[in-house]
């Protein structure tokens, strides 16, 4: 059936309502935000494990779901609040057993269970059980402003996914939408219309076939992030092989596809393997070895989604020789779901030593000259008005889309300052700093660490402690400031004296200078250092572009760059 044939019996179909449009239904304030303050209630509770049941039906762009959610309390409490959409319409709630269906209300989209009296002072859990459903909001530009995709393949075949970074998990299921929040376990049961299937996160238990000719896909995670669960629905086609890992262990690795793409899919695939390598030799062991590698070809761009990344980057090259998108996502395994941020305002993290792992595996594939043209391509994009961390708690959209904002820079900025201080301290003390980010120890092997919710100070922390140094003075110009601390360089005669402008902040930060074929690292101590130099000889200053700093030429560029766009027009 062709996809034009399709749609016209989708439209001779009476029963149907007509499909949502993007942005539809409109979200609350509360629901667009992701992790911004909690309430009272919500801090006497822990949330351990969820159970997720999910009926999905394309044909009516519906989503029916069932919650289970299991709760330690750490306080006595009158209440229970969690996050959900409002457009679910809520059908019936118990806690512990007892229908609490008439005590729940949901103004907002941050709900209440108001119950009949306080939790006694024995009573260290609850299970909460809800069960709602109706037309979710329907993404408008996915993955940034999120939501429900209810798409057709190439052929007309129901595809659907789901993305949430910005928004949260309470599109999907009531949660508490706090990064620190993600549970030690999620089961998830996802039934799909007959010849579809639902690839999902963590480890596939097993699939029903039920008697209507539909089938539920039964999955378990531990330690989901509460953004990378995910709905993934589409007549997929599958290619899977086992990884070898460096530390012993056997990885499973699966990709679906949209069929009709298997070369395409094949190659893809083929880098699975070399990408994990690079990541297992660089950083550490795969933090998800017992769980799986999972790729799922999507209709948006992509997306960290937990042991189930989203891919839609249509196979497309480029002449670094990888697929980025793959590359990138793959890397937020590390960065963003074994380290997640423990607030968004050290967004920087996921995004900062993600991107950074780009020119790294440059240079594992081809060497210092792919890496370093991967930094110098990247460098224009550095805006520089905001500082990378505010300081204070932030929501996931207030770090990446207020314009003009750091959204770009938690990227870019991000990795030419970890560039700059793997250039200062060296790959051992680097790379040590980052394994005890990751996994809090620099011997990790699969089964020996848990998964960490970080901040900048623990980067600190962590660089201090392997250098024996304190490097406060670099994060505080770098991260906590806005302006690129600026070298100033005077001549006279045969001397050269470098300065560097960083707010009147210190900035000891020693600069290499290269006169004729020799390079020498220039002190800076009191932020000043001098060389004798012989009279009108051709001095280069950082030759290799070993530090992030003000540059006139990216500066110029950035705004002629500007000038070029037409007002109003999007920027590039
Ligand atoms: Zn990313």
């Amino acid at each position: 059936m062709t996809r034009r044939l399709l749609a016209l019996l989708l439209l001779s179909t009476a029963t149907l309502a007509p499909a949502a449009e993007p942005g539809k239904p409109p979200i609350t304030p509360q629901t667009s935000a992701s992790g911004g303050p909690l309430d009272p209630a919500q801090k006497k509770l822990r949330l351990d494990t969820a159970d997720l049941q999910f009926e999905v039906d394309p044909e009516r762009e519906v989503l029916n779901g069932t919650a289970t959610l299991n709760f330690t309390l750490l306080a006595r409490t009158d209440r229970i609040v969690v996050d959900l959409d409002r457009n679910y319409t809520v059908t019936a709630v118990t806690v512990d057993g007892v229908d609490l269906t008439g005590a729940f209300s949901n103004p907002e989209g941050r709900a209440t269970i108001k119950l009949p009296k306080r939790t006694p002072k024995d009573q260290t859990t609850a299970v909460v059980k809800i069960t709602y459903g109706g037309r979710p909001h329907v993404a408008v530009r996915p993955p940034w402003d999120g939501g429900f995709m209810w798409t057709k393949t190439p052929d007309g075949q129901p595809w659907m996914a789901t993305a949430f970074q910005m928004e949260g998990c309470d599109l999907l299921w009531p949660c508490i939408d706090y990064p620190t929040y993600e549970p030690s376990k999620v089961t998830l049961h996802i039934t799909v219309p007959k010849g579809l299937k639902a690839p999902s996160n963590g480890k596939l238990l097993s699939v029903d076939q039920l008697d209507d000719g539909r089938s539920t896909w039964n999955w378990e995670v531990r330690d989901p992030t509460l953004y990378g669960i995910s709905l993934n629905v589409g007549p997929y086609e599958e290619v899977s092989g086992p990884y070898q890992s460096r530390y012993g262990n056997t990885i499973p690795m699966h990709y679906w596809y949209l069929p009709g793409e298997k070369p395409q899919a094949e190659a893809l695939f083929a880098e699975f393997a070399p990408v994990l390598d690079f990541y297992e030799g660089l950083i550490g062991p795969y933090p998800w070895g017992d769980q799986k590698v999972g790729v799922v070809e999507t209709p948006h761009k992509g997306m960290e989604h937990q042991t189930i990344n989203a891919y839609g980057n249509h196979y497309a090259k480029t002449a670094n020789g990888f697929d980025d998108l793959f590359q990138h996502e793959f890397g937020h395994e590390w960065f963003a779901n074994q380290l997640t941020a423990s607030n968004w305002d050290d967004f920087w993290l996921h995004e900062g030593f993600t991107a950074y792992m780009q020119p790294l595996y440059g240079r594992w594939r081809e060497g210092e000259g792919r890496y370093l043209a991967m930094m110098l391509a990247a460098r224009p994009g550095i805006v520089s008005k905001f500082p990378l961390v505010a300081g204070k708690p932030q929501s996931a959209e207030d770090v990446y889309e207020k314009q003009p904002g750091r959204g770009g820079d938690i990227y870019t900025k991000g990795e030419w300052v970890l560039h700059t201080l793997r250039n200062q301290i060296g790959d051992r003390a680097f790379f040590d700093a980052t394994r005890l980010l990751v996994y809090d120890r620099t011997d990790p092997q699969p089964g020996n660490f848990k998964p960490q919710f970080r901040s900048t100070p623990d980067l600190i922390r962590f660089v201090n402690q392997v250098t024996g140094k304190d490097w406060q003075w670099f994060f505080d110009v770098y991260i906590y400031a806005a302006p690129l601390p600026k070298l100033v360089q005077t001549r006279t005669g045969d001397r050269l004296t470098l300065r560097w402008d960083a707010a009147g902040k210190p900035f000891p930060l020693p600069v290499e200078v290269q006169v004729g074929d020799k390079v020498e690292t220039v002190p800076m101590t009191a932020n000043t250092g001098t060389l004798t130099i012989p009279e009108g000889a051709h001095v280069t200053i950082d030759p290799m572009s070993r530090i992030l700093k003000q540059d006139d030429a990216v500066d110029a560029f950035q705004t002629w760059r500007t000038a070029q766009r037409p007002a109003g027009g999007p920027a590039r």
